[in-house]
């Protein structure tokens, strides 16, 4: 059976043009690559997930994008994205799709990426050669969006607070004595997915094309882990859904909205 995986694997990357690497530096399975469509200096990276020695199925597949820089040292620029072979061909797809939201350095093109210390830096890292100056000034700028950061959400965390208090005295209207129905969504393990906003039960925002993510975890609490490779919206990563499920008598709120297959929400049953 692993046999035959790996032929699907193989006939799959063979024909959308990859190349098998000679060294994988990390592992024992076979790297895939080959230019990305449209964007230069980036390639579209599989690990295949076959073993080079046996050359059976030994893992999930993986999916991500690396910028080659001006020194030929190959940068993450996206998250790396665990795939079923199945779903092998749409998860590169999605991969492609999200070169255009990662962040381009403004003086030298190159695409940025996320350095070790955290950091979201240009891949040429030219900024090295600006001298010290520059260089110390940078991470005062990200500490002091840091703090705004957490600013606005001690801000919204007051005013959710403080929301009950609002209503309290008010007469109570009859849709609120409704009760609350639990409106759920089959979220599964290797979903693209991206985010809609609802406003009682109407989505008032869909945020395809500005956030995109895929789907790891599915608890049996229906807690969902989402690896999000592009978020160019203005949604902060706290407003991103994590939850299957949500309760009717939320007035306004974010969910996941399913891209690679038909998900429906609806009332549990
Ligand atoms: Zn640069």
């Amino acid at each position: 059976m692993s046999k035959v995986i790996a032929a699907q694997i193989k006939n799959i990357l063979f024909h959308d043009g990859f190349i098998p690497h000679k060294k994988n530096a990390k592992g024992s399975t076979v790297i895939y690559s080959r230019n990305h469509p449209t964007a230069k200096f980036v390639r579209v990276v599989v690990n295949s997930g076959i073993d080079a020695k046996s050359g059976k199925f030994a893992a999930q597949p993986t999916v991500k994008l690396c910028y080659i820089n001006r020194k030929k040292s190959w940068r993450e620029i996206t998250t790396e994205i665990f795939t079923d072979p199945k779903k092998l061909a749409t998860t590169i797809k999605a991969q492609e799709a999200a070169e255009k939201f990662v962040k381009t350095c403004k003086y030298c093109k190159a695409k940025k990426f996320t350095a070790k210390t955290g950091n979201v830096v240009c891949s040429n890292a030219c900024w090295a050669a600006w001298g010290g100056k520059k260089k110390s000034a940078s991470p005062k700028k990200k500490t002091s969006q840091k703090v705004a950061a957490q600013k606005t959400k001690a801000a919204r965390q007051k005013n959710l607070q403080r929301k009950p208090q609002n209503f309290r005295g008010k007469p109570q209207k009859k849709s609120s004595q409704k009760k609350a129905q639990k409106i759920v969504a089959e979220i599964l393990p290797g979903d693209l997915v991206t985010v809609e906003e609802i406003e009682f039960e109407k989505v008032t925002n869909d945020y395809t094309g500005s956030i995109l993510g895929v789907v790891m975890k599915v608890d049996n609490l229906g807690r969902v882990t989402t690896n999000w490779s592009a978020n160019t919206s203005s949604l902060p990563e706290w407003d991103l859904p994590s939850l299957n499920h949500y309760g009717s008598n939320n007035r306004r709120l974010y969910r996941f909205k399913v891209l690679s297959r038909k998900a429906e929400w609806a009332q549990a049953v």
